[in-house]
């Protein structure tokens, strides 16, 4: 099959193109969504969350390129949880591809942050409680903290249309739709010198896309899991959506444009929720409540 734009072979399937237009088309949706959402402004600092997966090593290299023409400063930020046998393979590729393209880049763990690792803690003080609640929690408070600490004027996230729709979908069967207002190519719902905003520019580019453009680029890669994944609610959704997209293709583009449309409803149900931001009583980051999930993880109460 020939490519769409060319005489040259197709090396992906709807949309059909060769590598140098598959390359450009992903190139170019990343961009049209960082115009289109107004995601970044001349002389923004971004700080990139890279983990060393495809998803946040594609959107570290494309900013990176796009970093002259959109005028803004660009580095990365990594959180170490301390997960033995993965998460220590995967700072490697981060670092040697921070190092070959020159970008700055911060390295925070759980260790120094909260005493322990996060094999620790579930080990020990933590053995009930499910992995990705105490690690989502624990990374969205460092990622804002040191987002902030090293000055960025936005986070930006590789997180996907995968990932998004499975949110929106997680949030619906949890009885929490409101929760969806924070979702979306740029998030927060009430501005606040203590939170920084996040921005996804990946957010309309399909999982197997991101997989197919670093796969091409030959980015160095570590692409094993998370060995927590498997307990991870999120991944039942997933597996359940993409189920349902091989029997109908765009569900989850109808699912985040269905979103999109809706977002604005959302959000002003929930800022009837959330008027002000509150600091937790404790660490004095911002919370939604008193005391901030974090904290409350940490002192083992039980979270559900
Ligand atoms: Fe953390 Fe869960 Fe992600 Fe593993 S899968 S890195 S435990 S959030």
């Amino acid at each position: 099959m020939h490519c769409t734009k060319c005489t040259n072979n197709a090396v992906y399937i709807n949309p059909t193109f060769c590598k140098q237009h598959f390359l450009l088309y992903i190139e170019k949706t990343v961009e049209k969504t960082i115009k289109r959402h107004s995601l970044i402004q001349k002389n923004d600092h971004i700080v990139v969350a890279v983990s060393g997966g495809k998803d946040s090593i594609t959107l570290l290299y494309i900013l990176n390129k796009l970093k002259p023409k959109l005028s803004f400063t660009l580095a990365a930020l990594a959180i170490d949880e301390g997960i033995a046998g993965y998460r220590n393979k995967t700072l490697v590729t981060v670092n040697d591809f921070c190092k070959q393209h020159a970008i700055s880049l911060n390295i925070v763990s759980y260790k120094d942050s909260f005493g322990k690792s996060l094999d620790k803690f579930l080990a020990t003080t933590h053995k009930n409680t499910k992995p990705c609640t105490l690690c989502g929690a624990f990374r969205r408070t460092l990622l804002n903290k040191y987002a902030r600490i090293y000055s960025a004027s936005k986070l930006a996230t590789g997180h996907n249309l995968d990932d998004e729709s499975q949110a929106i979908i997680m949030n619906l069967l949890r009885g929490t739709p409101q929760l969806s207002a924070r979702l979306g190519p740029q998030t927060g719902v009430i501005e606040d010198d203590l939170f920084v905003p996040r921005i996804k520019p990946l957010y309309f580019i399909p999982e197997k896309q991101i997989a197919a453009y670093s796969f091409l680029m030959k980015f160095n890669i570590e692409y094993g899991e998370c060995p927590y994944v498997v307990q991870a609610y999120r991944g039942v959704i997933g597996e359940l959506l993409n189920k349902y997209e091989q029997k109908h293709q765009d569900a989850k583009k109808n699912i985040i444009n269905l979103f999109l449309k809706n977002k604005k409803k959302l959000m002003k149900l929930s800022i009837k929720h959330e008027k002000k931001v509150n600091y937790c009583n404790h660490c004095k980051e911002p919370s939604a409540t008193a005391v901030c999930k974090t904290c409350v993880l940490l002192e083992n109460k039980q979270y559900i």
